[in-house]
């Protein structure tokens, strides 16, 4: 199932958030960075490399006035958006646990229970799901659209998680995959490792993404996925002050390895049949992050045909309210 050049390298369960760069340049930094890894490089190292772009998506949506009252700013926050004290949220009694690095060896002992590390779940994770569901992760971008298309024509409903700048950025898109009656949730605010922050910056991920996602479509999410599959007992701790439940997924389809040429459409198509094949059921885990991912994932709904049938926040309990 794994056997892809990307499945080789140190275990990212997501790799996304670098559409903005040329794909020459993309190439380069990937076929380097692949070579390298194979010789001397650390996981850590890695981590540091595979966090790119640098640059943030310029947010176009506006700042609203609300958001200007909570929290004294004058316009969206950047990469590394502030915490904002609230009365609402008490992060005290979250449990103490280590900050570590994306790539980083993961030998904290189970009682962290991290999701990337151990595939440790905690009792209300969602992961299995019995439907096959496809979930796409990073956007919206521009791409996002034709897939919002595809699935409206073809009367599907399937899972977004979203990165609040990029829901800044691309706030009609998100608009769009809301009134659609598409899933959607936080995939955090900037598409960081959340195991490796304070427990503040925790918690400002996942507030800016909330905030972003109220302010562009009026919707307060209840779900979130970790970046990277990052996730332990101290991110589900804070997530839970939010409301946010984590999903994870059953199959990686390490489609964005096709980015970086390491991983071709036909061996994620492979992948999904064997899958379909033994399972029948599953969260599958896509993104909509270039041309080819949403062309990948559009093959991908032709390949499970009717059996698509439900978006992951129906996988737990169905009926349960996507939204807050
Ligand atoms: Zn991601």
């Amino acid at each position: 199932m794994r056997s892809s050049e990307c499945q080789k390298r140190p275990s990212f369960k997501c790799a996304g958030y670098m559409r903005l760069f040329s794909r020459l340049f993309l190439q380069l930094v990937c076929f380097s960075t692949i070579s390298i890894v194979s010789s001397f490089m650390t996981p850590a190292d890695y981590a540091e490399l595979h966090r790119f772009p640098k640059t943030t998506p310029k947010p176009r949506a506006e700042f609203p006035r609300w958001l200007r009252d909570i929290t004294k700013l004058k316009s969206w926050p950047g990469e590394y958006p502030p915490y904002i004290e609230s009365a609402k949220v008490d992060l005290s009694g979250i449990p103490i646990g280590p900050q570590y690095k994306l790539g980083n060896a993961c030998d904290y002992g189970s009682n962290i229970c991290s999701f990337n590390c151990d595939d440790c779940l905690g009792p209300n994770d969602i992961m299995h799901c019995g439907e096959l569901v496809q979930s796409f992760d990073d956007g919206p971008n521009e791409e996002t659209t034709q897939l919002i298309s595809y699935f409206n024509q073809a009367q599907k409903k399937v899972s977004f998680f979203v990165v609040g700048l990029q829901v800044l950025a691309y706030p009609d898109i998100f608009q769009s995959e809301y009134l659609s009656g598409h899933f959607v949730a936080s995939h955090s605010y900037s598409h960081v490792y959340l195991p490796s922050l304070t427990n503040r910056k925790i918690a400002a991920q996942f507030q800016w993404s909330i905030w972003a996602m109220n302010a562009t479509a009026n919707v307060i999410p209840r779900y979130f996925r970790p970046p990277y599959g990052g996730l332990d007992n101290r991110v589900r701790a804070i997530a839970a002050k939010f409301g946010l439940t984590p999903i994870v997924w059953d199959l990686d389809t390490d489609d964005w390895c096709m980015i970086t040429n390491s991983r071709t459409a036909d061996e994620v198509y492979a992948d999904v049949k064997q899958w379909v094949e033994d399972n029948q059921t599953g969260i599958i885990l896509e993104h909509d992050l270039t041309q080819e991912t949403v062309t990948v994932g559009i093959e991908i709904s032709k390949i499970l045909g009717n059996r698509n049938r439900t978006v992951t926040a129906d996988c737990k309990i169905p009926g349960a309210p996507w939204y807050a």
